[in-house]
């Protein structure tokens, strides 16, 4: 027995030795660190290969043809180095309607005003697995530009809000739960992309502490708290130069100061030219092939381009490629889980829609007599934002321009404005059945007014229509795109006259100026609601869901009290056109309003809930030696009779000798019963990614820490605010 055994482990000796020492000719294992992994490809690989993962496999009437698996960009793999293709799509908000029927999420803007990073990250689980069970591998979401600066960008709807740790903190949260389906997944469109109108010529101009402090900062956070491994550089220029071939954006900014190790790729068709984008830090063209194909050969082979340089670029593509597992966890093509995700989306716009205001008549009572619902198509679904976020929602796009009888296709579903299909009628008869609940299209204010006067209540959908390539013109209720066009401020101030209570529900995606504002009883935000928006906002209306959305932008009295009260529009779409973006500075959004001194209608962090909270015994305790901390710590009751959510938020003013306004750091979302009493505590500390003590200095070109005395707030927006303490930094 004994000597059987030492034959057995004779032979085994004798087969690991033989595998080890590679006799059986297998290659090395590969390496398992990226870096490692990416440039032993690298060294398998010809020219021609090398130029192949640059550039876009499109061609160049590119929107004419459908690429495969229905993506929106498309570059063949390396089969003999095992290099799968890659597969491109958009989705902000759900994956992009050019690939196939997906869940339509309520816009990236509830997301972010649900302050909730878990629920932000559910989001973004969504868009990843549905992405992964298309076969897409790369996704193109993560918009964090325009951070407040343009409320008036109509893909504002897209965006995370106009504070920069808010949005930078969501976003992330997003972006990797997306990576974490090994989907590759990133951040756009660096940078300082702030407005649609002229997007392609906009010349922004902005001092470097400003877009530090700012959109800059947006992404940062994004970056570090999420590994992105892709950028996508936008259309505008910054300081003369487009941002796709912009040295000081990509490789000062992000490649060396923020060491990103992922890749570069343009905005659909946002490069320039070769030489100068190539060396200036892009690393991908896209969708096609004008400026790094042939063209990047040569340049390439003459040396203009240095070889180090292309292999640079197809390194940061491949060990990103690696990093998101797309080498590893190949896709298989599955059905989505479809009644999961709505579930989802549902969840998501009852956590973001927010309540401006209540007078009493929420949340309504279920033995009402008759309800009159009016306006905005209630009766068919709720409205989507346009452009590349759009989605095809599950069920199908219930209407495209507004009158059911003129449907369009869609796919193309670009300009379409799509219903999602979820009519708050049906959600709103489902809650009283044995009440008379009727509908009105709102196009004749005579017969809306009829109506409202008839019935118990009057709930008014407004919605407002936003799309890329535009912007709003004005922050009215404008546009309904119905086939009469209708005055939508007109109609809730008809209705308000003639009912008391008149309740207003609005679908739009950002911040609105509301002239009707004292004359109605409540108004909801519900942004773009979503694939199941009709139900989410009939739960908040009656109270089966307490409202906990806040504010992620403030919403101002009037259009003239914006940084830039007329939107810059260029002569034409060539000739580079300037914008001073140094106007406003790092002070965007709430930072605006409070250092102006102007009072808006509802302040960045705002919202109502059904219940009460009371805050009380509210502590600093700060650490000033190292790298400075400090935690603010308190105690909070529901002090009402319902279930509620209260996001509680520190904001810290720097000593004066930065001339910083007052900034939000921190927050707690928490959740209590009737009567429940929990302790709050909110963790503040310099050396988070989102630089919350830190001002950036000009002169040493990084973050520092003033000395000088921090005053420390907390409350539930940025204008409802109670002193809490002070430290002193030496
Ligand atoms: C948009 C990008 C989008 C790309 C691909 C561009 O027009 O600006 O956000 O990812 O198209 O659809």
């Amino acid at each position: 027995m004994k000597s059987l055994l030492a034959a057995s482990l004779l032979l085994l000796a004798i087969i690991t030795a033989c595998g080890s020492s590679g006799s059986n000719n297998q290659p090395p294992p590969p390496p398992t660190d990226p870096d490692a992994r990416a440039d032993s490809l690298i060294a398998q690989m010809t020219l021609d290969e090398k130029i192949q993962m640059v550039h876009g496999g499109a061609a160049l009437d590119w929107w004419n043809h459908t690429l495969p698996r229905g993506a929106g960009g498309w570059i063949p793999g390396i089969s003999r180095l095992n290099i799968p293709d890659l597969y491109f799509a958009d989705g902000s908000a759900g994956l992009s309607y050019s690939v196939g029927p997906a869940t339509a999420l309520p816009s990236a803007i509830a997301s972010a005003a649900s302050w909730d990073l878990d629920e932000a990250t559910k989001y973004g689980q969504v868009i990843g697995t549905e992405t992964r069970a298309y076969g897409i591998n790369v996704n193109l979401g993560g918009n964090v530009n325009n951070t407040g600066r343009e409320p008036r960008d109509g893909r504002t709807f897209e965006t995370k809000g106009e504070d920069p740790i808010l949005a930078g903190k969501i976003n992330a949260a997003h972006i990797k739960a997306i990576r974490d389906q090994y989907v590759l997944a990133g951040m756009k469109h660096y940078a300082l992309n702030d407005q649609e109108t002229g997007r392609t010529t906009l010349n922004v101009g902005i001092d470097e502490r400003s877009m530090r402090e700012s959109d800059l900062l947006a992404f940062e956070i994004s970056l570090k708290d999420s590994g992105a491994q892709s950028v996508m550089c936008s259309y505008n220029l910054l300081s003369d130069s487009h941002a796709c071939e912009n040295d000081y954006l990509l490789n000062t900014v992000l490649k060396q100061d923020w060491a990103f190790p992922g890749f570069v790729m343009s905005d659909w068709d946002a490069t320039h030219s070769t030489v100068n984008a190539a060396v200036n830090g892009l690393d991908q063209e896209q969708p096609e092939n004008i400026y790094f194909g042939a063209t990047l050969k040569q340049a390439v082979q003459s040396g203009q381009v240095p070889q180090s340089r292309l292999d640079n670029m197809v390194h940061r593509i491949l060990r990103a490629m690696i990093a998101d597992g797309l080498l590893d966890h190949p896709m298989t093509v599955t059905a989505i889980d479809a009644a999961g995700d709505a579930d989802i989306a549902q969840e998501a716009e009852e956590q973001g829609a927010v309540l401006l205001k209540n007078s009493g008549v929420l949340p309504l009572g279920t033995n009402l007599a008759s309800i009159a619902v009016i306006g905005s198509h209630a009766d068919l679904g709720v409205l989507s934002g346009g452009g590349s976020a759009q989605v095809q929602p599950v069920g199908g796009p219930v209407m495209f321009n507004g009158n059911p009888s003129e449907a369009l296709p869609c796919p193309p579903c670009w300009s379409r404005v799509i219903w999602d299909p979820s009519p708050p009628l049906a959600a709103i008869q489902a809650k009283v059945s044995g009440a008379s609940v009727q509908y009105d299209d709102g196009t004749d204010i005579p017969s809306a007014v009829a109506l409202a006067s008839s019935s118990n209540v009057a709930i008014v959908f407004v919605s407002q229509w936003e799309s890329e390539g535009m912007d709003v013109p004005t922050l009215n209720f404008t546009d309904v795109i119905h086939s009469v066009p209708i005055n939508q401020d007109a109609l809730v101030a008809a209705v308000a006259a003639a009912n008391p209570k008149t309740i207003v529900v609005m679908e739009n995606g950002g911040p609105k100026t509301l002239p009707w504002f004292s004359s109605v009883s409540a108004i909801l935000e519900a942004w773009y609601p979503g694939q199941r928006g009709g139900p989410a906002i009939a739960n908040i209306l009656f109270g089966d869901v307490n409202p906990s959305g806040r504010l992620p932008m403030t919403f101002p009295i009037s259009v003239n009290d914006l940084a830039r009260p007329i939107i810059a529009v260029p002569p034409d779409n060539v000739t580079p056109f300037p914008v001073d973006y140094s106007v406003d500075g790092f002070n965007m959004g709430y930072k605006w309003y409070d250092s102006q001194g102007i009072i808006p209608l509802f302040p960045f962090g705002f919202g109502l809930s059904y219940t009460t909270f009371a805050v009380t015994n509210p502590q600093l305790s700060a650490t000033t030696t190292g790298s400075p901390s400090f935690v603010v710590t308190f105690d909070i009751q529901n002090t009402g009779t319902r279930t509620g959510a209260e996001v509680e938020q520190v904001y810290l003013q720097l000593p004066d000798s930065t001339g910083e306004s007052r900034r939000l750091v921190g927050w707690q979302k928490l959740s209590f019963t009737a009567g429940q009493q929990q302790s709050g505590s909110i963790q503040v500390s310099a050396s988070d990614s989102s630089q919350p003590l830190s001002y950036w200095d000009v002169s040493t070109h990084s973050w520092k820490v003033a000395s000088g005395t921090y005053t420390v707030y907390l409350g539930n927006s940025s204008r409802n605010l109670t002193f809490v303490g002070t430290f002193q930094i030496p």
